[in-house]
């Protein structure tokens, strides 16, 4: 007998950002609607209850705040607890606190009214100020003003990352690649959001953590209960919310089948990547953190093809120092020596904004200041980055590329500051490889469209798919809306990417894609047969990808390829690249088959 007082399932689809089944209870994260309070007028008696109560809530808020930062202090320590202080230093504020009092006294008026009024003076000057960094502490006051007005109208304040305390999945309208990086791994068991696509960096991001996840959900954070059970399905691309006993049975089974097939795959581990016919890949990992380089050698990578330097940047509560930066890249290359690490250059702005550098709000942060483009602004932001991976170039297996080279010009400055770094090192009389490998990504049309010019300046190329992908086909990597648009086997692309390899072939170079089509089994056939010689994927995503290449004949991915650059039809393409994955193996894309 169905329990009727049991809430029914239902199933919210999104896209498969991340590859997992996570069960538990929902978190949902609020989003910061501004809060608009009640205006009223209070009678002179009334006054001195209403100060109080004023008082009241100043001091619950600031002990919510001090419990935020005492848990943030245990998780990242005391730098990033600082976070918080600026806005207890608000609370704290006499000329604050006295203002509304007065307002309360002399307008008679409700305390919501004269502490909104007295936070909107504050607010706006924060705005005009000229200093940036100033300029930001405006959101510090917004957010601290809507607690403080939350809690003197008895409501919950929005949920915030700091508030999860049990193992949950997370629903968000949005998570920025900072706030997924943080997120606490015991605690959160997957995530789902509105918004994001497959090649967002918080879904790249989920991958590199290991965790579910699932993008593009449109609404569901407005759709769901905090605390409701549910199951998220990162394979599908599923939340389904108060599963059945038949949902979560099946699921169950389904867990089991996906643990035995990683144990699997994982028997691969110290076997080469090599095809059939006895072609040799290069197989190396995408990472984030100097935290994964136990990862790249369990999932089997050979080294790291992609560290993207700017976690470091986007998780502490300042730029990372020369030296600090140094610390990480000699580590992950002392940890992996001897097999190569590819440390690539700051690429923050587009959906990686940090708040420690200057506020630039931007109609199209993907197509501003971005990446190479900031470095050659901020060139001491970009030498102390330089000189860092110079440094850790000592240890002997480090290469250094530059991400979004749009041509030509940007790579003979970058080069420059570089050589100026070589010689400042020189004379300081601090070691390094004079002969480390440089590369360049190619993940701007333009570049591809030149990369003959572009490879008589660097040792290697490395294909970015996600921003190529992006931008020769105009859709935004991170927008749901336009997701099914996002084509990897559109015949324009392939033959940017095509052109890109023969330019570096025959320039003597070697080239490999680290975009996420390097990570998905189902497009390897095609890569290998377009000529790539390495490629990079989340450590999660190596396994399968070797298992493929393993079961595949370099000559009939060569077909492919030739296939795929003379055809008009992006669907027939994706077709027969299905077909010889699937027919080399079987085993990756059974039903209910992780590919991650
Ligand atoms: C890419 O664009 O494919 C790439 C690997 O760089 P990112 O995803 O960091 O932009
Ligand atoms: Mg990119």
């Amino acid at each position: 007998m169905p329990d009727p007082s049991r809430p029914t399932e239902r199933t919210i689809k999104g896209l498969p950002a991340s590859g997992g089944v996570a069960r538990g209870k929902l978190f949902v994260l609020g989003r910061s609607d501004p809060v608009t309070p009640p205006e009223y007028a209070i009678t002179e008696d009334e006054v001195p209850a209403e100060q109080e109560r004023f008082q009241r809530a100043i001091i619950a808020t600031r002990g919510q705040l001090s419990a935020i930062q005492e848990k943030l202090r245990r998780m990242l320590g005391a730098k990033d607890a600082e976070l918080f202080e600026a806005q207890l230093l608000f609370l704290d504020d006499p000329t604050v606190l006295s203002h509304v009092n007065r307002l309360i006294a002399e307008r008679r008026c409700n305390a919501e009214t004269a502490f909104a009024e007295v936070a909107r003076g504050y607010l706006e000057a924060f705005k005009a100020m000229e200093d940036s960094f100033m300029r930001e502490r405006g959101v510090d006051v917004r957010d601290v003003t809507d607690r403080v007005l939350h809690t003197l109208l008895g409501q919950d304040h929005a949920a915030s990352l700091a508030d999860i305390r049990e193992r949950c999945i997370l629903v968000a309208h949005d998570l920025t690649p900072s706030q997924t990086a943080l997120l606490d791994r015991n605690l959160v068991l997957g995530f789902a959001t509105d918004q994001g696509g497959l090649t967002s960096h918080t879904a790249i991001l989920a991958r590199a953590l290991n965790l579910p996840a699932v993008t593009g959900l449109i609404d569901a954070s407005r759709r769901v209960r905090h605390g409701a059970n549910a199951i998220l399905d990162g394979f599908e691309g599923t939340l389904i919310v108060e599963p059945t006993d038949a949902t979560l049975y099946r699921f169950g089974a389904i867990e089991f089948r996906q643990q035995q097939r990683r144990d699997q795959l994982r028997q691969l581990t110290d076997q080469p990547a090599i095809t059939l016919d006895g072609h040799a890949l290069t197989l190396s990992a995408n990472i984030e953190s100097p935290d994964e380089t136990a990862d790249v050698k369990s999932q089997g990578a050979e080294g790291v093809g992609l560290f993207r330097t700017e976690y470091l940047f986007l998780r502490g509560n300042s730029l990372p120092t020369e030296e600090e930066q140094f610390q990480a890249y000699d580590r992950i290359a002392r940890e992996l020596h001897p097999q190569p690490v590819i440390i690539r250059t700051l690429d923050l702005g587009g959906d990686k904004v940090t708040r420690l550098w200057p506020a630039h709000s931007e109609e199209n942060p993907f197509m501003g200041w971005r990446a190479i483009r900031i470095c050659l602004e901020e060139r001491d932001v970009f030498r102390a980055q330089l000189r860092a991976i110079l440094r850790a170039s000592a240890a002997g297996n480090v290469k250094l590329m530059y991400p979004m080279i749009s041509g030509v010009d940007e790579l003979i400055l970058a080069n420059e500051v570089l050589d100026q770094c070589r010689n400042e090192l020189t004379v300081e009389g601090r070691p390094f490889d004079f002969d480390m490998e440089v590369g360049a990504m190619i993940e701007i049309p333009s570049a591809a469209m030149t990369a003959e010019a572009i490879a008589e300046h660097v040792d290697f190329f490395s294909i970015g798919t996600n921003d190529l992908i992006q931008y020769s086909l105009a859709v935004d990597r991170t927008n749901p809306k336009v997701a099914r648009l996002y084509d990897p086997t559109h015949p324009g692309v392939l033959r940017l990417m095509s052109r890109t390899i023969e330019a570096g072939r025959a320039a003597g170079l070697w080239v490999g894609v680290c975009g996420e089509m390097a990570g998905d089994p189902l497009f390897t056939p095609l890569l290998v047969g377009l000529g790539a010689q390495e490629l990079s994927a989340a450590p999660s995503r190596v396994p399968a990808v070797k298992f493929l290449i393993r079961r595949l004949k370099l000559s009939e991915a060569q077909e492919l390829a030739a296939f795929a650059l003379q055809c008009k039809d992006s669907h027939e393409i994706l077709r027969r690249t299905r077909t010889l994955a699937e027919t080399a193996a079987p085993f990756l894309f059974e039903k209910d088959q992780p590919t991650a």
